[in-house]
């Protein structure tokens, strides 16, 4: 087994919400986009147990990038007690809130990815405010309510320079399939300066052209 098949099948095994597809998709895009980058940065917002951050740390190991995953690790809205993804396994007892933290510590342990891969735990947009330098991928799957899909969306973003590369998931086209704000948010970068890559499943991946430096 090759390095790459070990970390797709341990990312296969962990608890989550990416589609085995669209995981190797999310891992092709990164790869091309930090290879040959100096000092190549990826973003993750929205790592739960740490599946997705897997498929990006095999890209980051391959070429020497660091991937930030930022998780304030208590769940979105969508996945609190009452709604259909709810798992009682994460809550912990101490407080019965949703924490996600040790799973996704004990996922990236597992795979060795501790060394390029460095876990943000906290709110999204606050963290960004933080964050100087560009970004070189930026995978946006966090909150998907309207709010909290924008903010993260204008949090982001801009720390894009050009040729950066912004992947979207849980893009529905048919509102039929799944909430709005995710589609919204590629429909807004494809009205800017983004184009699109790539697309698998509901996973879009874009390229920052031009010199904008907008949203
Ligand atoms: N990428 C994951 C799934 C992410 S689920 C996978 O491959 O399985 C969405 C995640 O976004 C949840 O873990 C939730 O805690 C996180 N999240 C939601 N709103 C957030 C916010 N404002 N700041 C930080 N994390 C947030
Ligand atoms: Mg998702």
């Amino acid at each position: 087994m090759t390095r790459r098949e070990e970390l797709f099948a341990l990312a296969r095994a962990t608890k989550g919400f990416m589609p085995d597809d669209e995981g190797a998709a999310l891992y092709d895009a990164a790869l091309a986009a930090c290879d040959g980058t100096s000092t190549p940065s990826i973003v993750e917002v929205g790592a739960w147990c740490g599946k997705s951050t897997v498929y990006l740390g095999a890209a980051a190991e391959e070429t020497g990038a660091v991937v930030l995953s930022v998780d304030h690790h208590h769940g979105s809205e969508e996945l609190q007690e009452g709604w259909a993804d709810f798992d009682t396994e994460l809550v912990d007892p101490a407080d019965g809130r949703v924490n996600t933290l040790p799973a996704w510590q004990r996922t990236i342990a597992v795979a060795a990815l501790e060394s390029c891969v460095v876990g943000l735990v906290g709110d999204s947009p606050t963290v960004a405010r933080h964050v100087r330098h560009g970004v070189t991928f930026c995978f946006i799957d966090g909150g998907h309510g309207h709010d909290v899909a924008w903010a993260d969306y204008r949090a982001w973003v801009p720390l894009l320079g050009e040729g950066g590369v912004l992947a979207i998931h849980d893009v529905f086209e048919d509102p039929r399939d799944g909430g709005r704000p995710p589609f919204e948010l590629y429909r807004h970068a494809l009205s800017t300066d983004f184009t699109e890559l790539a697309a698998t499943g509901s996973l879009r991946v874009l390229v920052r052209s031009g010199r904008g430096a907008g949203e």
